[in-house]
């Protein structure tokens, strides 16, 4: 007989059938529910399955006589992790797990699990960080995240870029999708990975920034990305990848770079105030907290705030991993924020796109900043240069070829308004708000030695 799945239920829909004032009418509704064998337990003439899909458990009940014989017998050969489809009666039971349970009255093996599994993705082993190591649960994602924790990563994961794309579309940003297989002409900064494109040269694109540019001269005026990045760099930290996802950002009629900092700051506090109230949360024992401000502190402060704990960075050098630490440190204690911006960067140290301070090429400070959430950038931006001339001056002086750039610079001669914005990775949003590292916040993470699965 074809079995169908349409009537099925999820094993946290179970509680809605149950009326404890109503016993009987209860135990008369017939339930169809599907999932993976994550236990059974044999006593005899009393067995149980306890049976997991996405919303959590539910305990099967078999008792010689009352469940078919037919069912009986393939319990015995029914191995852990396997797929099982269950059709039958809830009964309310004080002692069963959420004070009811399912006597099976069909029962189908849709998928048997091959024995030993390579990861035991039950309920005991739950916590990510005391079972297997991290390349044995690469290996296996698709049982790793059978795992109530792993899977609450991925799910907040879906409700962060859920919280911040409403945010976003609430404030106008229209979505778009720039392409990523880009000519030779990029924005130049990190390595870029080269792709075979029928006879011509092309990359994976770094990020969607002249695109996002081009869109301004275009009038779109306020544009977002939930973009991938492809970023050819071989460092080996817990905080990078090769392949990662940030919302991208660019805003026109912009008075400063404040007006960007504004929207990150709502978009995070967004983001952050959806977590914190969020199942997942809870799931993995996470206090989230808000900050009512984000502190906005210049590089030279960062500079002086080092200082005081003797730390010497000359003017114009990065504020590298270790001071962003410290620098995070000294916030929290000082104005008790966990974000904090970093603003008025040098203008040596920043991409030629970014705008000087004054508008002048000789300008010593720029309008970047970054973004810190615990000690880590989460993001960059700024107001950009969005005059042609300026713009050119810049390209040259970054020692950069102003011929790769003429279809972006070409925006910049028909009418180019003011504009900045920024990218946001997501994985360093998640991996800081969790306490953890970047590969635990990604299904399927790309790096220096990981291409598969
Ligand atoms: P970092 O200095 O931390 O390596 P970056 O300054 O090179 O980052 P940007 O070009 O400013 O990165 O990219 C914008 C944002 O994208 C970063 O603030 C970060 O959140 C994210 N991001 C960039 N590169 C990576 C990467 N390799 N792995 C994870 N996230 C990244
Ligand atoms: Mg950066």
């Amino acid at each position: 007989m074809q079995i169908s799945f349409k009537d099925r239920v999820y094993s946290n829909e179970l509680k809605n059938f149950v009326n404890k004032e109503d016993k009987e009418n209860t135990e008369n509704k017939e339930i169809l529910i599907v999932g993976w064998v994550q236990e059974t337990r044999d006593f005899g003439n009393l067995k149980f399955i306890v049976l997991r899909d996405r919303e959590g458990t539910v305990q099967i009940c078999m008792k010689k006589k009352k469940t078919p014989d037919e069912i009986l017998d393939k319990v015995k050969d029914l191995t852990k992790e396997s797929v099982v489809y269950i059709r039958g009666n809830l009964s309310i039971n004080a002692k069963a797990p959420n004070g009811y349970e399912i006597f099976p009255a069909e029962m189908n093996i849709i998928s048997i699990a091959n024995v030993p599994l390579p990861l035991d993705p039950s309920d005991k082993a739950e916590k990510a960080d005391v079972t297997a190591n991290i390349d044995t649960r690469l290996d296996n994602r698709f049982l790793d995240i059978r795992k109530k924790d792993v899977a609450a990563i991925f799910k907040l994961r879906s409700r962060v870029i859920d919280a911040g794309r409403k945010f976003l579309s609430s404030n106008k940003f229209i979505e778009i999708h720039s392409p990523k297989i880009i000519s030779s002409a990029s924005e130049g900064g990190t390595e870029l990975f080269p792709i075979a494109y029928f006879d011509k040269e092309a990359f994976l694109a770094q990020s969607p920034q002249l695109y996002k540019q081009m869109l301004m001269a275009g009038g779109f005026d306020r544009v977002f990305e939930t973009a991938t990045y492809f970023r050819a760099e071989s460092h080996d930290t817990t905080r990078h990848l090769n392949e990662i996802t940030a919302f991208d950002c660019e805003m026109s009629f912009i008075d400063s770079e404040n007006d960007v900092m504004d929207i990150i700051e709502g978009l995070m506090k967004t983001i952050l105030k959806e977590a914190k109230d969020s199942e997942e949360a809870k799931i993995l024992n996470k206090e989230i907290s808000i900050p009512e401000k984000f502190p906005r502190l210049s590089y030279d402060e960062c500079l002086q705030y080092l200082n005081e704990k003797n730390i010497t960075i000359e003017w114009g050098g990065d504020i590298d991993t270790k001071c962003e630490r410290i620098m995070g440190e000294v916030v929290k204690d000082k104005f008790g924020s966990e974000l904090f911006f970093i603003t008025k960067y040098p203008l040596k140290i920043k991409p030629f796109y970014t705008a000087p301070e004054n508008f002048n090429a000789n300008d010593k400070y720029s309008r970047a900043f970054d973004l810190e959430y615990k000690g880590v950038e989460i993001s960059s931006g700024g107001q950009r240069v969005h005059i042609y001339d300026l713009l050119a001056e810049r390209i040259k002086r970054c020692n950069l070829n102003p011929e790769n750039f003429k279809f972006y610079l070409d925006a910049f001669k028909y009418g180019m308004p003011p504009h900045g914005g920024f990218g946001l990775g997501i994985e360093r949003i998640l991996m800081q708000m969790l306490d953890t590292t970047v590969r635990e916040v990604i299904l399927f993470p790309r790096d220096r030695h990981r291409l598969t699965p």
